[in-house]
């Protein structure tokens, strides 16, 4: 995280962006703050028998902007007046807070509730309710005297004006608990009023929350402000700027419509993450400006488990897409040439199972194989490459383990090798490399795995870290960015003339296999199709993972779809709009 910590330094050319911000609090704030030291602090300092003391007053800073590749706002803030209630002097009261409730056009039992929760925090107001009107703000300020601990103050509120579209990605902001204020307690940020909970908001949560500031001022024995000091204006976050094109991620959130899945498109070049949707999806809105908790809850108890992200958390068998890490640990393990052919009957019997096959085949070798996904051919691979070839191959092209992508709670997926299989206390099958060599049985992947997968078969076995910040930019005059740069994990070895092979195998896919639904007019798709068995009685999930143009890929994406039926019907028609709409809207762009 060095890009973070770096942008601490050039923050001093801040003022002038803060100052009206600054102004703003003042006039609105002062005879509130007056007010708070006096009927809140003044108890407590009048105990402490400080006289004359100069006490301080934390000021929010306003929390940075979250933008996509272009700079169009994924996240951003508004000002609004911010109920906030300390809950010490007000939480044993339920008729203050009843009063209060109506006031405001609040749940009494919700806001008390709400005090429950932040007790831990005493005497530290918290923003009980976003966005109450003037009318409020007055009434809340006639009633002053009855509520103690009760003010209102401007906060700078979070918006997500695509709120669904990114919902997974970019997270969402809430007001911080116990573990928040735990971990916020080792920085130097002061207690914001908002956090980020998930997503990029949490996860770089340091650069975006900014600094508060503080005013001094001299206070007598019962809290009143005698006089004002000099003040720390607060130094605003900095502005996080996405790998991500929200155009893109518009596209793949309409072409989902709703349904079940992931789509995950990456530049193979360096492991941007271009877009990342997970569907279905929600409106972090909600959470951001503190929505009544019956809709809150409502999301969260909703069968469809819509908060869940899909594209980095949820692991599925990636079926017959599985088939490319199958034919390069043949490859590999050297049980497999160019020339090698099987003989497809419909299928493989072992035993008293016979794993079947959608066609009869004859004798085929790789490249048809691929072509037209023949799972007797692909058996007989993984049966001479064994669990461990295939397991080598997948590993090095970013499954079975977290891809290091800068996002919290990534699902490792699973793929069996002999480590997976002793520490998990299985037993080792011979039918078990036939279902691995087409991507059933144990084998499980995210949709970003296989986006990172298919990128790098993409890259020629350069394999790239996926990651979502392309750069910080903090507050000042200059806007210096602070680029993050790709980082190489990992080269897959194989000739040259293999890699061209696996090129022309999956445009082959795409141009007269099971892939045909992903052609686009004027540009060269490679790809993979599969369809995965979960369930007795239930659809396949359906996969498909490509790049394009062949020639230079620009673009790798993933898209799955939960119980959506087969590959080349459901999802390959998706991955043709969002790479339509990548190399369409970029005029030829010359190799980096
Ligand atoms: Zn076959």
């Amino acid at each position: 995280m060095s890009a973070i910590e770096q942008q601490r330094g050039p923050r001093l050319n801040s003022q002038a962006y803060i100052l009206p911000i600054t102004v703003g609090i003042a006039l609105i704030g002062i005879l509130l703050r007056l007010w708070f030291l006096q009927i809140v602090k003044g108890e407590e300092l009048g105990q402490q028998g400080l006289e004359g003391r100069t006490v301080s007053i934390s000021v929010p800073a306003p929390r940075g902007e979250i933008v996509d590749r272009r700079g169009l706002a994924l996240a951003g803030v508004k000002s609004a007046l911010a109920l906030m209630v300390t809950p010490g002097p007000i939480m044993d009261k339920p008729e203050l807070v009843g009063r209060l409730a109506q006031i405001c056009s609040l749940d009494k039992a919700e806001m008390m509730d709400d005090i429950k929760e932040n007790s831990y925090r005493r005497f530290l107001p918290f923003v009980a309710k976003l966005g109450i009107t003037a009318e409020q703000a007055v009434a809340v300020e006639e009633q002053r005297a009855f509520l103690p601990g009760v003010f209102v103050r401007p906060e700078s509120v979070r918006q997500y004006p695509f709120g669904p579209a990114s919902a997974h990605v970019i997270g969402y902001v809430g007001v911080p608990n116990k573990e928040d204020v735990r971990r916020l307690s080792e920085g130097n940020h002061g207690l914001p009023s908002f956090v980020g909970k998930v997503g990029v908001e949490r996860v770089y949560d340091d650069a975006l929350m900014g600094i508060a500031g503080k005013d001094w001022v001299e206070v007598d024995s019962r809290g009143r402000q005698l006089r004002a000091h000099n003040s720390d204006p607060p130094i605003p976050g900095s502005k996080v700027v996405l790998t991500i094109d929200l155009q893109l991620q518009k596209v793949a959130t309409e072409l989902m419509a709703g349904r079940k899945g992931a789509v995950v498109a990456l530049d193979p070049r360096s492991g941007e993450i271009l877009c990342m949707v997970s569907g279905p999806s929600f409106d972090p809105n909600l959470f951001a400006r503190r929505a009544p908790r019956k809709q809150v809850q409502a999301i969260l108890r909703s069968e469809l488990q819509p908060m869940h992200d899909r594209a980095s958390r949820s692991a599925y068998a990636p079926g017959s897409t599985f088939k490319i890490a199958t034919l390069i640990g043949g490859i590999q393990t050297g049980t497999l040439t160019p020339t090698t052919t099987y003989h497809c009957t419909g299928g493989v019997r072992l035993g008293s199972r016979l794993f079947r096959c959608l066609g009869h085949h004859g004798t085929i070798s790789y490249e048809r194989a691929m072509e037209k996904s023949c799972n007797v051919f692909f058996a007989q691979v993984g049966r001479r490459a064994q669990g461990e070839g295939m397991a080598k191959a997948a590993i090095g092209l970013g499954l079975g383990h977290k891809t290091g992508v800068d996002l919290l709670g990534e699902n490792p997926g699973i793929i069996p090798n002999e480590k997976w299989i002793k520490e998990h206390e299985r037993t080792w099958y011979p039918g078990d490399a036939i279902n691995m060599a087409v991507g059933q049985g144990y084998v499980e992947a995210t949709a970003l795995q296989m986006a990172t997968y298919i990128a790098t078969v993409a890259s020629r076995g350069k394999r790239y870290r996926p990651h979502l910040l392309r750069s910080t930019i903090p507050p000042g005059i200059e806007e210096k960015p602070i680029r993050s740069k790709p980082e190489l994990l990992c080269e897959v070895e194989l000739s040259d003339d293999w890699w061209d092979r696996i090129h022309r195998a999956l445009t082959r896919v795409v141009q007269s296999g099971t892939a045909r639904s992903a052609q686009i007019s004027g540009i060269t798709v490679a790809g993979k199709t599969g369809s995965s068995e979960h369930r007795r009685g239930k659809s396949s999930h359906g996969w498909f993972v490509a790049f394009a143009p062949v020639e230079h890929p620009q673009i790798a994406i993933a898209v799955v779809l939960e119980a959506g039926g087969h590959g080349g019907s459901v999802a390959a028609p998706v991955a043709r709009g969002v790479i339509e709409k990548y190399l369409r809207s970029r005029p030829q762009e010359a190799a980096r």
